[in-house]
C-alpha cells in the first residue's frame, strides 16, 4: 500500500488523547520532549463546545438519548456502543459491549469524575486472598503521583483516614443534598459507611480556574473549566509549550518496528483524506484505551514479532476485566410533595459508600462501592422512568401534571461498582474475518462472569433493597434471580474495561514491566488502562492518570540518561 511518510522525527508519538494520552503529553512536553499525538476523533474543547447551560426544553427531543448520544442529546461524547465503520464482534455466547469515544480527550469529556485512589490492598490482592495476581508495584510507588494529580487537576473530598481508601489533597466537598441526607441516615442505621464523594471538580478557585457554580451538568463538559477533561487541563498547557503537534482525525493502524526490533513510529489513516500515513518517533506510547491499545499491538505483526508486538508472552488481549455493576431504585414516600428547596450541586453524587465489609465473612472475594442518585435533576424526555411506576399516578391532563409535580424528586437509586477478578474466559483477540472501514482487523470479545461476580452482585442487590426499606421506600423492581444473573450489567457496560496489556515482573506472564514499558521492545510504553493487573472496585481514571505521569517521568529520566 502507498504510504506517505513524514520526514520529521519526533521524540515521542502518543496514540490517543484521553486520560492516559493527555497526561503523558502534559508530562513529556514539560520535560522537553517533542511530541506528536495521533487522535482518531476531531478537536473538542469544553470551554468552546460545551452545551452546559442549554435547557433540555431547547430541543424538540427534550435532551433525550439519540443513537449517537446514548447518554443524552447534550452529553459531551462523540461515540457510543457502536461507532460507524468501526465494528467489533463477540464470540458465540458472549455478551459484551464496548464503549468508544472518538474525539479529542476521549471519554474524559463526559465521564462521571468519580476520582478514587486504589488502596494498598488493591495492589496486592493475591497476597491477601490467593486470587488473581499482585501488581509488581505498590501503593507507595504510586502515591506521589496521586498527590501530584490531585494538586494539578483539583479534587474534592473529605479526610477520613480509611486504610484502604486513601485520602488525597482535597478541596472542601459540597454539602449533601436532601435525599442524600436520607441515604446517610439509613446507611448509619445499617452500618454502611457513607462519606462525602470524591470528584475531580474544584470547589474553590484553582490554578486560574474558577470554582464550580453547581449547575449539575458535568457530563456536558464544563464551559468554565471547573472539572477535569484532558483537553482543557492537560493538552492546553502541553500545546502552550510549543512542543506538542496534535494530529486529529488520525486513526492509528499499527506500530512499526525496525530491524533491531525497536519501534520506529506509527502508521495511521488520515480520516479526512483516507490517506495511509506514517509518523516517525524515537519512543511510542499507546494510550488509545485498554482494548484499542491491545488491538494496535495485535495488529503490529512483523517477522520479528509474528504474534504482534509486546506479545511474546501471549498475554496481549488477555486478563480483560470490567467493573461489576447493578442498580436498584425506589420510590420514597416521605419525599412526595416536598417543600421546594435548592438541590444545586455538581454533576454527580455528593456522597458515596466505600467498601465497608470483610470478605472473609462473605461468599465472594473483593469489594464494591456504592454510588447514589436521585433528586431534582433537569427533566428530560422519559425522566422518572414513566409515571405509571408511582402508586396511583398517571392518567391525563391536570392529574397527570400534578402527579409529575408530586412525585418529582421522590426517587432514590443505588449503583454498585465492584471488582471483577481476571479469568481465562474474559479476553479479546483479533477476529480472523472482520475488518473495519480501513481494512484493519477488529477485536472479537469473549466473556463469562464467574460465581465470584454473581455472588457479589447478589449482595449489592440485597444491600440496596435494605437501604430503600430503611428509608420507608418501595423498590420498583423485584429481586432478580440467579437465572437473571442477579441483575449484573453485561461485560463492558460499566465502561471501566482494563487489562489486556498487563504489567508484571515476569516477561513470560506479562507484556509490560512495572514502568509500563514493553518487555520485548524497550521504546514502547502503554499509559491507558491496559497495564492494570487487577480491576479493584475503585473507578480507574485517577490511577490511569497517576500511572501515566509515573511512566512519563521514567521516560524523561531514561532519555536524560541516553538509554532511550
Ligand atoms: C459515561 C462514563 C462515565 C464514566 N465515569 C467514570 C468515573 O466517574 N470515574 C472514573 O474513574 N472513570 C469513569 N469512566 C471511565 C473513564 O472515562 C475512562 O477510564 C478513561 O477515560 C480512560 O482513559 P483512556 O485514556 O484509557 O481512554 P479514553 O479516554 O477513551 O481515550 C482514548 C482516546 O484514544 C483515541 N483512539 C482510540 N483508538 C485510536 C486509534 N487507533 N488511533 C488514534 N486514536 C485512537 C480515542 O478517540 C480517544 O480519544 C467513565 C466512562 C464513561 C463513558
Ligand atoms: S457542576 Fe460545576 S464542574 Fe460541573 S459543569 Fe457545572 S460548573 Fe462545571
Amino acid at each position: 500500500m502507498l504510504q506517505t511518510r513524514s520526514s520529521q522525527q519526533f521524540d515521542v508519538c502518543i496514540v490517543g488523547s484521553g486520560a492516559g494520552g493527555g497526561m503523558t503529553a502534559y508530562a513529556l512536553t514539560r520535560a522537553g520532549a517533542r511530541v506528536v499525538m495521533l487522535e482518531a476523533g476531531p478537536e473538542w474543547w469544553s470551554t468552546k463546545n460545551s452545551t452546559m447551560l442549554l435547557p433540555n426544553s431547547a430541543s424538540p427531543r427534550r435532551g433525550g438519548a439519540t443513537r449517537l448520544r446514548p447518554f443524552g442529546e447534550f452529553d459531551a461524547c462523540d461515540g457510543g456502543w457502536e461507532v460507524e465503520g468501526e465494528p467489533y464482534t463477540r464470540a458465540e455466547g458472549t455478551t459484551f459491549d464496548w464503549w468508544r469515544a472518538r474525539m479529542l480527550g476521549g471519554r474524559t469529556n463526559h465521564w462521571g469524575r468519580i476520582s478514587l485512589r486504589f488502596g494498598p490492598d488493591d495492589f496486592r490482592g493475591k497476597s491477601i486472598d490467593g486470587l488473581g495476581d499482585d501488581w509488581p508495584i505498590g501503593y507507595d510507588d504510586v502515591k506521589p503521583f496521586y498527590d501530584r494529580v490531585d494538586d494539578l487537576v483539583g479534587i474534592f473530598g473529605s479526610v477520613e483516614g480509611l486504610r484502604n481508601h486513601p485520602d488525597g489533597h482535597f478541596h472542601p466537598p459540597p454539602k449533601p443534598r436532601c435525599y442524600e441526607l436520607l441515604v446517610k441516615k439509613a446507611s448509619d442505621k445499617l452500618g454502611v459507611t457513607c462519606i462525602p464523594a470524591r470528584l475531580s471538580v474544584i470547589t474553590k478557585p484553582h490554578r486560574g480556574r474558577p470554582a464550580c457554580h453547581y449547575c449539575g451538568q458535568c457530563n456536558r463538559g464544563c464551559a468554565v473549566n471547573a472539572n477535569f477533561s484532558s483537553p482543557e487541563i492537560l493538552l492546553r498547557p502541553a500545546l502552550a509549550t510549543g512542543r506538542l503537534r496534535l494530529l486529529t482525525n488520525a486513526m492509528a493502524r499499527e506500530v512499526t518496528v525496525g530491524p533491531n526490533g525497536l519501534a520506529t513510529g506509527v502508521s495511521y489513516i488520515d480520516k479526512a483524506t483516507g490517506e495511509d500515513r506514517h509518523v516517525r518517533a524515537s519512543i511510542v506510547v499507546l494510550a488509545a484505551s485498554a482494548c484499542e491499545s491491545a488491538r494496535l499491538l495485535l495488529n503490529s505483526k512483523s517477522s520479528q514479532f509474528p504474534q504482534g508486538l509486546a506479545n511474546t508472552s501471549g498475554v496481549v488481549g488477555k486478563h480483560l476485566t470490567d467493573t461489576t455493576g447493578t442498580d436498584v431504585a425506589g420510590f420514597i414516600p416521605s419525599m412526595v410533595d416536598h417543600v421546594p428547596h435548592n438541590e444545586d450541586g455538581v454533576g454527580g453524587g455528593h456522597v458515596y459508600m466505600p467498601w465497608w465489609l470483610d470478605n472473609k465473612k462473605l461468599d465472594f472475594p473483593r469489594g464494591y462501592h456504592i454510588e447514589v442518585w436521585g433528586g431534582l435533576g433537569q427533566p428530560s424526555y422519559g425522566f422518572m422512568g414513566g409515571i405509571h411506576r408511582y402508586p396511583g399516578a398517571g392518567g391525563y391532563g391536570k392529574k397527570l401534571k400534578d402527579d409529575y409535580r408530586r412525585f418529582y424528586g421522590a426517587t432514590i437509586g443505588f449503583s454498585g461498582r465492584g471488582e471483577q477478578l481476571p479469568n481465562d474466559d474474559c479476553y479479546c483477540d483479533l477476529d480472523p474475518r472482520v475488518v473495519d472501514q480501513w481494512g484493519i482487523p477488529v477485536l472479537r470479545f469473549h466473556w463469562k462472569w464467574t460465581d465470584h461476580e454473581y455472588n457479589q452482585v447478589k449482595h449489592m442487590q440485597e444491600t440496596f433493597r435494605a437501604l430503600i426499606a430503611e428509608m420507608g421506600g418501595q423498590v420498583f423492581s423485584p429481586m432478580p434471580t440467579r437465572e437473571q444473573g442477579y441483575g449484573i450489567a453485561a461485560g463492558g457496560r460499566i465502561i471501566h474495561e482494563l487489562g489486556c496489556v498487563r504489567m508484571g515482573a515476569d516477561p513470560k506472564t506479562s507484556a509490560l514491566n512495572g514502568w509500563s514499558q514493553a518487555h520485548d521492545c524497550k521504546n514502547l510504553f502503554v499509559t491507558d488502562g491496559g497495564p492494570f493487573v487487577t480491576q479493584c472496585d475503585k473507578n480507574p481514571t485517577w490511577t490511569i492518570l497517576a500511572l501515566a505521569w509515573r511512566t512519563s517521568d521514567y521516560i524523561a529520566e531514561q532519555r536524560k540518561q541516553g538509554t532511550l
